[in-house]
C-alpha cells in the first residue's frame, strides 16, 4: 500500500489498562502494545506512525479545545499522509467526529475515528479488528470525509450516535446509510459518499468556546427553572423535542420563547427520536416554536447540531447567515 496513514491516539478504552479506579490510559503502553503484533505490519498494512497525546484521555473529558488539538494534528501533517486514524474513546466519539467534520475545511482525505468497547489488553477486544480495518479504509482514498469505523461498519462521523454502552455493536447512523461495509471484503456504498462540494482549499477552523446548551424536554417539564438559558448567557439552546418537534404547550413555553427572542438566543430543533425528522409546523402543538423563528434541524443528530452550532457560531455569523446554514447541508449532516 502506497499511501501512508497517521494514527492520532487521543486515549479512550482501546488502549485502556486496569487501575485500582477502574480502566484508565497509561502513556507510551499503547504505542509498546502495537508494536507487538506483527500482523500491523504485514506487506499488505498501509504504513503507519502513531501520535500520542499528552495528556490521554477518557473521552468523557473531550472538550473543545481538545478537537481543536486533534484538528491541529491533521493540519501540521495533512500533505504527509493518505489518510488519519484518530483513536478515541467511544463515549463521545460521535460528537468529536461531527465537530471535526465542520473544523476541517475542504477535507479530501479519510479521517477515520475507531476505538473499542473491550481494551485490546483484554480477552475477546474489538479492538484490533476495528483498528486494522480503519487503517484500510484510512489508506484507501474512496471516503474523503470524517466517518466512525465500529463493527464492521463505516459510518458518516456527523450522522454516528453511539447506541449501546455494552455490545460491540456501539455505534449506528439511523438517518442515513452506512457508507461502507467491511466483511471479507470492503463494499463502499458509492451513492452515500457523496457530499457537498466545498473549497478546493483544506483549512483548519479552529472552534470557541461558545456557550450552547442542549435541553431535553420531558413530560411535565417546567420551563420557568430553565428561563437563565435565555436570557442572553447561551448563544444558542439545542431543544430535544418530542417527536417530530413536539413541545408541551402553555404560557411558560411562551414566556421562554420570548425571551429567547429579546435576547437573541439561536433556538435549535432536534428530535429526541433516534430515527426520523424534527420539522417544526406539521403539528400544532410545535406550531409556537416555527412562530418564534426556531430552526428545524430536521434529521441532524443532536451531536450534529452541537458542532454545527459551535462551528458557525465560532465564525462570528450573523444570525441571518446562521440560521441559513443550519438549514443548508453542510457537510452531508442533514437530508434537505
Ligand atoms: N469511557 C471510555 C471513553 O469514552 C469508553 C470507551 O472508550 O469505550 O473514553
Amino acid at each position: 500500500m502506497d499511501n501512508k496513514v497517521c494514527m492520532i491516539y487521543t486515549g479512550g478504552t482501546i488502549g485502556m489498562v486496569p487501575t485500582e479506579d477502574g480502566y484508565a490510559p497509561k502513556p507510551g503502553y499503547f504505542g509498546d502494545l502495537l508494536n507487538e503484533i506483527p500482523q500491523l505490519r504485514y506487506p499488505d498494512m498501509p504504513q503507519w506512525d502513531l501520535v500520542e497525546f499528552d495528556p490521554l484521555l477518557d473521552s468523557s473529558d473531550m472538550s473543545v479545545e481538545h478537537w481543536n488539538k486533534i484538528g491541529r494534528a491533521i493540519a501540521e501533517r495533512y500533505d504527509d499522509y493518505g489518510g488519519f486514524v484518530v483513536l478515541h474513546g467511544t463515549d463521545t466519539m460521535a460528537y468529536s467526529a461531527s465537530a471535526l467534520s465542520f473544523m476541517l475545511e475542504g477535507l479530501d482525505k479519510p479521517v477515520i475515528f475507531t476505538g473499542s468497547q473491550i481494551p485490546m489488553c483484554r480477552v475477546g477486544s474489538d479492538g484490533l479488528s476495528n483498528l486494522v480495518n480503519a487503517l484500510l479504509l484510512a489508506a484507501d482514498e474512496v471516503a474523503r470525509e470524517v466517518g466512525v469505523f465500529f463493527n464492521g461498519e463505516l459510518y458518516r462521523g456527523n450522522r454516528s450516535i453511539k447506541v449501546s454502552a455494552d455490545t460491540l455493536d456501539a455505534f449506528k447512523s439511523p438517518n442515513y446509510r452506512p457508507l461502507a461495509t467491511v466483511g471479507i471484503n470492503v463494499r463502499y456504498h458509492k451513492k452515500a459518499l457523496s457530499i457537498p462540494v466545498q473549497s478546493d482549499d483544506f483549512k483548519l477552523c479552529e472552534f470557541g468556546s461558545v456557550p450552547i446548551a442542549v435541553l431535553r424536554l420531558f413530560p411535565g417539564i417546567n420551563f420557568q427553572r430553565f428561563e437563565s438559558l435565555v436570557s442572553g448567557t447561551m448563544k444558542a439552546v439545542i431543544v430535544e423535542a418530542f417527536g417530530s418537534g413536539n413541545i408541551p404547550s402553555g404560557v411558560a413555553f411562551d414566556q421562554f420563547l420570548r425571551l429567547a427572542q429579546e435576547s437573541d438566543t439561536v433556538i435549535a430543533v432536534c428530535s429526541q427520536c433516534n430515527q426520523g425528522t424534527a420539522r417544526l409546523g406539521a403539528y400544532a402543538s410545535s406550531s409556537s416554536l416555527k412562530n418564534a423563528g426556531a430552526i428545524s434541524c430536521l434529521d441532524m443528530t443532536t451531536e450534529a447540531a452541537v458542532a454545527k452550532l459551535y462551528y458557525l457560531l465560532s465564525k462570528g455569523v450573523d444570525r441571518q447567515t446562521l440560521v441559513r446554514a443550519m438549514e443548508t447541508n453542510l457537510r452531508g449532516e442533514v437530508s434537505i
